[in-house]
């Protein structure tokens, strides 16, 4: 507390941004009501943003930032990945079943307004999958260049998800092709919703695999960062081409620090690589809102990324970065030049702590890429 007194006390510009960014976030409080009541008294789509605050607020807040037409196709792909997502993670359904429910869950939403009962791990999972109709005639309302767009992702996730309840990541390869599946299909689809709604045109969103580590930067961040709590919940996300040359369980990591950070810094490392493709991605866009959509949690994952490396806090507890710096990103992330002089800030940092010279190599890439 007396330290973060401190360190606003000499930084008052961020300190502003956080008050400006608190009173934005405050305008999307989730409803104290419950979906379920919520759904007899709304329209639908009043319900679908009203379920997009309950599920995720912070994505209800960028959502509204984007162009008006992108933010319903935007909210439906994101609700619609959701419904996916808690199917896939409820646990009491029946693997088989649950194989089928995945696979055919795109190609129903096209034909009926269904709902499903009983469906997911959360009272509000559960109250948006009881009121799932509502989505999906919110849905079918959509042009069907959006609509294509997101039964495609869906099918695409789903198969993905079945894959990999059989399989486990062990290889960096596997790790590259989960996080396709989880995150890299989200800036596929994301491109394509783009491109749909001729805001942006840029050959660089039909590229796919500049959109998928766009996902891939984003999840890997996430996964490392998440290593203990993850292990709380029995759950193994960092490769095993990573570690077990090292210890014969991922938790031994925490009781071998030197090893640990070795790991982490590697895992960094690899997720840096992705670093180029994201300044080529963002440097084709043109709409400065699409922009601001994409850059802010491209920033927000290269700062968390300073702030894991060679840092042992992460092998036992959630690392995060200061609220004042999402803040500062938050209300002043405008243009690309100023994004990449802050990937290129990072990146001249690390490289610094880093001993391999691979890092070096990123930046170096960084400087190139446009005339490549
Ligand atoms: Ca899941």
């Amino acid at each position: 507390m007396i330290a973060r007194i401190l360190y606003y006390s000499s930084h008052p510009q961020e300190l502003s941004y956080l008050f400006q960014m608190k009173k934005e976030f405050a305008q999307f409080k989730p409803s104290e009501e419950r979906l379920t009541s919520i759904a007899s008294n709304t329209s639908d789509h009043e319900f679908c943003y009203e379920a997009l605050k309950k599920v995720s607020r912070s994505f209800a807040v960028v959502i509204q930032q984007l162009p008006k037409d992108l933010q319903d196709p935007v909210c439906l792909f994101y609700l619609i990945l959701r419904g996916l997502d808690t199917v896939e993670d409820d646990m009491s359904i029946d693997q088989k079943e649950k194989e089928q429910m995945l696979i055919s869950f795109a190609d129903r939403m096209n034909k009926e307004a269904f709902i499903m009962e009983n469906v997911g791990d959360t009272q509000d999972y559960r109250d948006l999958m009881l009121h799932f109709d509502k989505v999906i005639r919110e849905y079918q309302n959509l042009a069907p260049g959006y609509q294509q767009v997101i039964t495609d992702i869906t099918n695409r996730m789903a198969m993905g998800m079945n894959k990999y309840a059989h399989l486990s990541v062990v290889s960096y390869e596997d790790w590259d092709d989960y996080c396709h599946y989880v995150a890299g299909l989200v800036g596929i689809g994301l491109s394509q919703l783009f491109l749909a709604s001729s805001l942006e045109d840029s050959n660089n969103l039909k590229n796919e695999t500049l959109s998928n580590e766009m996902g891939l930067f984003l999840q890997k961040t996430n996964i490392i960062r998440d290593y203990a709590e993850d292990l709380e919940q029995d759950r193994v996300f960092w490769p095993e081409e990573a570690w077990k040359s090292r210890v014969e369980k991922l938790e031994e990591l925490q009781k071998n620090e030197s090893k640990g950070i070795e790991v982490l810094n590697e895992l960094i490392i690899n997720a840096l690589q992705h670093a180029p493709a994201c300044m080529e991605y963002l440097e084709s866009l043109k709409n400065t809102q699409v922009f601001r959509f994409c850059a802010i949690p491209q920033l927000m994952a290269i700062a968390t990324l300073r702030e894991l490396f060679n840092n042992e806090n992460v092998l036992h507890k959630n690392v995060k970065i200061r609220k004042g710096k999402t803040a500062k990103y938050f209300m002043s992330i405008t243009n690309f030049e100023q994004s990449k002089n802050e990937f290129v800030k990072i990146l001249q940092e690390l490289s610094k702590l880093d001993r391999t010279g691979k890092i070096s190599a990123i930046l170096s890439k960084m400087h190139t890429y446009e005339n490549v």
